[in-house]
């Protein structure tokens, strides 16, 4: 997949001077609702309104969307507006409905990303169109799956294309709805330079009191744009209540970022930024020369494990070492998450290390 210069011009040219602002509501749910939202939008940073139509609940029994009908409110919205509109599509059946009502920007939502038969089908349909298509990053974090997703959709010749990073799910609970692993995002980026990526802080925090920071993060990180879910009556909201804020507090939050540049020329800049990164460099050599010195003990108690035929996982053991790592790390100014995922990978090596030895 080559994607160029090119396909970053729908995003250009909007000719703007802030990141690009995707928001309105998880789900149409009213035609007023979707109108009073839009019209409180219209003369703000905003460009695209999103509502969904169909909703992929993780269990049966809740609202499923309004269908078809939303997409007449959607109309109507633009034509009041001028706003470009954009909804999910999960299958052949959507897309057609959608262009049928001239929706501009579909989405192709989490749940839908992870099913490769069903983007070939989204992307089958929307052959010879030129919408702008954004495809969320799949639940699991598989970066893998996430591009073969974009691709199936540059195969099919579609030439606006862009990419949602709405976080991962995980077992562990965390503070965030769905985990961000920036990293994952980051390398999309740094491999598809012109593959315009739109963070959704809304469902990687699941809460509104976390949208202003996680928005600040992406745009520290030199994310295109944010799509934020935006309510006239977020506790009320038939979807996603927790993390919708209303259009007012939508704007405040524009107010609040802070835009940063992507470079400095001035020299004072290079050279601090230079230094600094001689230290990270430094640093990192460091960390590496000590894992490697960790595992080498290992592989010592494994011979020992070894000799007198003793289990390599000792439970109580590694309870006590995360405690403790975790009040240490703590005092460091070290997250608990973070703590618990470098200490998990590290015991997962000394394991593998020690389990070589034992049968090897
Ligand atoms: C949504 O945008 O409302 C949605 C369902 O998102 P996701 O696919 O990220 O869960
Ligand atoms: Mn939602």
């Amino acid at each position: 997949m080559n994607i160029t210069a090119e396909n970053r011009k729908w995003l250009d040219d909007f000719k703007l001077s802030h990141p690009l602002v995707i928001a309105g509501p998880c789900s149409a749910e009213t035609e007023e609702q979707v109108l009073k939202i839009a019209h409180e939008l219209k003369d703000s940073d905003v460009s695209i309104y999103r509502a969904g139509i169909w909703k992929p609940r993780t269990r049966p029994g809740g609202f499923e969307g309004v269908g078809v009908i939303g997409l007449k409110w959607l109309q109507k919205a633009k034509a009041e507006t001028g706003l470009l509109m954009a909804t999910e599509v999960a299958n052949a059946a959507h897309v057609k409905l959608a262009l049928e009502h001239d929706i501009d920007v579909l989405w192709i939502g989490a749940r839908t990303t992870v099913n490769p038969f069903a983007v070939q089908e989204i992307a089958d349909a929307l052959q010879g169109t030129d919408k702008i298509v954004l495809v969320k990053n799949p639940v699991n974090p598989d970066l893998a799956l996430w591009i073969g997703g974009v691709e199936r959709l540059y195969n099919a010749g579609i030439k606006k294309l862009g990419v949602i990073h709405r976080g991962f799910s995980t077992y562990d609970k965390t503070k965030y709805r769905n985990i961000p692993e920036w990293q994952l995002a980051i390398e999309l980026q740094s491999r598809f330079p012109d593959l315009p990526l739109i963070c959704d802080p809304s469902h990687i925090t699941g809460r509104r009191d976390m949208i202003q920071e996680v928005s600040q993060q992406a745009l520290d990180l030199n994310y295109d744009g944010l799509i934020i879910e935006t309510h006239i009556d977020p506790d009320n909201a038939w979807s996603d209540a927790a993390q919708q804020v209303t259009p007012t507090v939508l704007k405040q939050i524009f107010q609040d970022l802070r835009i940063r540049k992507e470079t400095d020329d001035a020299d004072e800049y290079n050279n601090r930024l230079a230094r600094f990164r001689v230290d990270i460099d430094e640093y990192d050599g460091k960390l590496l020369e000590i894992l490697g010195k960790r595992m080498k003990v290992a592989d010592k108690i494994g011979a020992l494990k070894k000799e007198k035929n003793v289990a390599v996982l000792q439970n109580k053991r590694w309870n006590e070492i995360l405690g403790k790592m975790i009040l240490d790390g703590e005092e460091k100014g070290l997250s608990e998450e973070f703590i618990l995922k470098i200490f998990k990978a590290i015991h997962q090596e000394s394991i593998s290390h020690q389990e070589k030895i034992i049968n090897g």
